[in-house]
């Protein structure tokens, strides 16, 4: 497989234990199979209902699918601004530039403390309902 952005051939790496990816050697991007931008974001978040959708205003790009070679789309990622590439067509996965598994990772770990917040808030608020509940009680 070639690389989309620069045409270098991709090599096979470990990806922080977590899994093997494509990387190219010369721009330092990389090719993550379909299933693998998940498990990529589930190392920081994997609260998959509490993602959000993952693609929004696709707009096809000059690159082609290392696999498939049909041209790849960019889409904006959740919402986030972060513009990624996947291969809208055949369903081979996504085309990360350099640094932008690390962004990713930031996104989805903010993400991750978000939620616990929203929890902490919701919890706090149930907590003062019952308060006034009891003090309603002992009004009467
Ligand atoms: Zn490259
Ligand atoms: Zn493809």
């Amino acid at each position: 497989m070639n690389c989309p952005k620069c045409a270098a051939q991709l090599i096979h790496k470990s990806y922080k234990g977590i899994m093997d990816v494509e990387c190219c050697p010369n721009c330092r991007g990389m090719w993550l199979d379909s299933d693998e931008l998940d498990r990529l974001e589930d190392a920081a978040f994997d609260q998959d209902h509490l993602k959000g959708s993952l693609i929004h205003r696709e707009t096809v790009t000059d690159l082609s699918c290392p696999h498939c070679g049909k041209p790849l789309v960019e889409f904006q990622y959740r919402l986030y601004s972060l513009r990624l590439d996947l291969c809208a067509e055949g369903n081979h996965g996504f085309w990360l530039d350099a640094g932008e598994d690390e962004r990713v990772l930031e996104i989805m770990r903010r993400r991750a403390a978000e939620m616990n917040r929203k929890l902490e808030v919701e919890t706090e608020w149930r907590a003062t309902l019952k308060q006034m509940h009891e003090i309603f009680k002992q009004g009467k």
